[in-house]
């Protein structure tokens, strides 16, 4: 069965999806994987896009969507694929289920990791590092205590540049927006499954794979 998983920034997307990967034999499609890979290859496409990226350009929809089909056309991968990070606007969605059905294949279950905005920006603003031994805490959920390390007592707990209010704000808000819209397409489809993301990593992946085990049967 083909699989689309959504999350928040935070929300452990990747980590779910290498797990589904293992558990369900599947393949993980990422568009940033699929270029890499076709620029890897050295074809006369990948040394295009290759150019494209090397000047800082947007790799255009029909590049993307090229690749895409090329991957659910192959036979190795037919019902196997796994959507992580794509499709993004209801655009691409509509387009992808087109490319779906011209190779007799759709997407079974759309899964929404739920994580609450408020938990997941503590969870990135909270966050501490040792200046010493990278051990990281979180100033909310696992506050800092002393490492090990004897040559950690002379440590500072740093904070990552890009972990301040003001950016995760602004980034969680940009994924409600956008992904809105193809949330409530799949849910029209009736292949929507909200999944809690605020529990432990492998307690989400259980209740991940209860629900794919559920469908399959
Ligand atoms: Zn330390």
């Amino acid at each position: 069965m083909n699989i689309v998983i959504f999350g928040p920034p935070g929300a452990g997307k990747g980590t779910q999806s290498l797990r589904l990967v293992k558990e369900f034999n599947l393949s993980q499609l990422s568009t940033g994987d699929l270029l890499r890979d076709e620029v890897n290859k050295k074809t006369n496409f990948g040394n295009q896009i290759e150019e494209i990226m090397k000047t800082g350009g947007l790799v255009s929809d029909d590049i993307i969507n090229n690749l895409i089909e090329k991957k659910i056309s192959d036979p190795q991968f037919k019902n196997k694929i796994i959507f992580d990070g794509f499709p993004r606007n209801l655009d691409q969605a509509k387009k992808l289920d087109i490319l779906l059905e011209k190779y007799d294949q759709k997407m079974s279950l759309a899964i929404n990791l739920k994580v609450d905005n408020e938990i997941l920006t503590k969870r990135i603003t909270g966050r501490v590092i040792c200046s010493v031994c990278n051990k990281t805490f979180n100033i909310f959920f696992n506050p800092p205590k002393s490492c090990e390390i004897k040559e950690c007592s002379k440590r500072k707990l740093n904070q990552r540049s890009d972990d301040n209010e003001e950016t995760i704000v602004k980034r969680l808000k940009t994924y409600d927006e956008k992904t809105f819209p193809v949330l409530d397409y799949y849910l029209k489809k009736g292949i929507i499954k909200n999944v809690d993301g605020m529990q432990e990593i492998s307690a989400i992946s259980d209740q991940l794979f209860t629900v794919i085990r559920a469908l399959r049967s």
